[in-house]
């Protein structure tokens, strides 16, 4: 593979891969037949694409056996591999907990002190501990940390959480946060020294920065009557100066802008009531700014 393309590290299969693979594809980058196999070249980038299991991500892109890789903060936490967190991905988002029992409840963090607490992160959650100055007994578990309660090996557990059904399954509920996580784009230190693998690298990175600028961003089209213009101008908020077109009805004009996704249901009634109809919201792909 000493092809001098970029050499990209995604999760084999698991919670991490459709993401990744649909964020390449919206960057342009086609991956095609990769499923068995340990990597595969982009038929259109000069990337190849090393399929991993998630853990084995960090450790490969510090050792420069990947140039990049998109893994979970957890893991590149919890492993303490030497590379750069170069951006959040927005996609994976997950929370790193304290699960109590049922029945029981935790005031303070201090109330940690002296608990026997199970975990698959053990540095992540010593980290935590060490930082709010608690002692508490921390044993490393590699899976259904859930368990350990009702076994009587643990108080606490330590574990990725979003719904919360596995903990309510083996009688245990949420308590503190210790860690918010989310899919990152990790690099190894040294790439900014290789002149060619660092500008595909670039390349690579302005497509990701301009599919998440998008992911955030709606097309809003509506047909205004003519003097409502000043109030509906006031209402969009527009990243640039809405465009504004004449129809054939010439009482009417069209505006187009682009908006923050989340702020559509608010301005949505405010639009209606200043006139505006045949309202349109519509996705976008990519945002050059
Ligand atoms: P592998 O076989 O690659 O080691 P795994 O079993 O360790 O897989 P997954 O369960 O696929 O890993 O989780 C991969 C990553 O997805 C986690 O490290 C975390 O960043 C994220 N993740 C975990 N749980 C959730 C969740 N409930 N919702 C969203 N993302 C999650
Ligand atoms: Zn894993």
């Amino acid at each position: 593979m000493a092809n001098g393309n970029l050499k990209l590290a995604i999760q084999k299969s698991g919670r991490l891969t459709e993401k990744s693979l649909q964020l390449l594809r919206i960057c342009g980058i086609d991956v095609e037949n990769y499923k068995d196999r340990l990597f595969v070249t982009a038929g259109n980038f000069n990337m190849d694409i090393l399929f991993l299991r998630d853990d084995d991500i960090p450790e490969y892109v510090q050792d420069g056996v990947a140039d990049i890789g998109f893994v979970g903060e957890n893991v590149v936490l919890e492993k303490r591999a030497d590379i750069e967190i170069v951006k959040k991905l927005g996609y994976s988002r997950c929370n790193l907990r304290i699960g109590i029992p049922e029945d029981e409840e935790l005031r303070g963090i201090k109330e940690l002190s002296g608990k026997t607490i199970a975990t698959s992160y053990p540095n992540i959650l010593k980290d935590f501990l060490d930082k709010n100055k608690i002692e508490a007994k921390v044993i490393q578990i590699s899976g259904s940390v859930e368990i350990t309660p009702s076994l009587g090996i643990a108080d606490y557990i330590c574990d990725l959480v979003s719904t919360g059904t596995t903990l309510k399954m083996n009688k245990l509920k949420k308590s503190f946060s210790i860690l918010d996580s989310e899919a990152v784009l990790i690099k190894n230190k040294n790439l900014y020294s290789n002149h060619e693998k660092n500008s595909l690298f670039i390349k690579l990175l302005t497509r990701i920065e301009s599919a998440l600028n998008a992911r955030n961003s709606k097309y809003l089209m509506m047909n205004i009557p003519k003097d409502a213009l000043e109030n509906i101008v006031e209402i969009i908020p527009s990243l640039k100066s809405p465009t504004i077109l004449n129809l054939a009805d010439e009482s009417m004009l069209a505006v187009q802008s682009v908006i923050p996704a989340e702020k559509f249901w608010e301005i949505n009634d405010k639009l209606h009531r200043a006139g505006a109809t045949d309202i349109l919201l519509l996705p976008i792909e990519n945002i050059i700014l």
